[in-house]
């Protein structure tokens, strides 16, 4: 599957020019979840994890960003693409 994912948000990790992200995988959750999971706990544990309802759009969250250039960025086991 050729996948893109579009992403505006340029003060992550993973986002480069032309509004990319450049991440091998990741965790699109609810806020409630983002808001309640530890930085650990990210796209490589998705098989293991419970689905829930956001209702709206409004109600998600990428649970995979990290701040550019901060010490998070080792974090999870999710690799930048080369
Ligand atoms: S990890 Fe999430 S926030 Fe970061 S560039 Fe990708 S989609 Fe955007």
């Amino acid at each position: 599957m050729n996948q893109h994912i579009h992403c505006i948000v340029s003060d992550c990790h993973y986002y480069e020019s032309g509004n990319k992200c450049v991440a091998n995988e990741i965790l699109v959750a609810t806020d409630q979840f983002g808001a309640s999971q530890p930085e650990q706990v990210d796209a490589q544990m998705a098989m293991k994890l419970t689905p829930e309802t956001a209702g709206n759009c409004m109600e998600t969250c990428c649970k995979s960003y990290i701040p550019k250039n901060s010490n998070f960025t080792s974090s999870d086991s999710v690799k930048k693409m080369q």
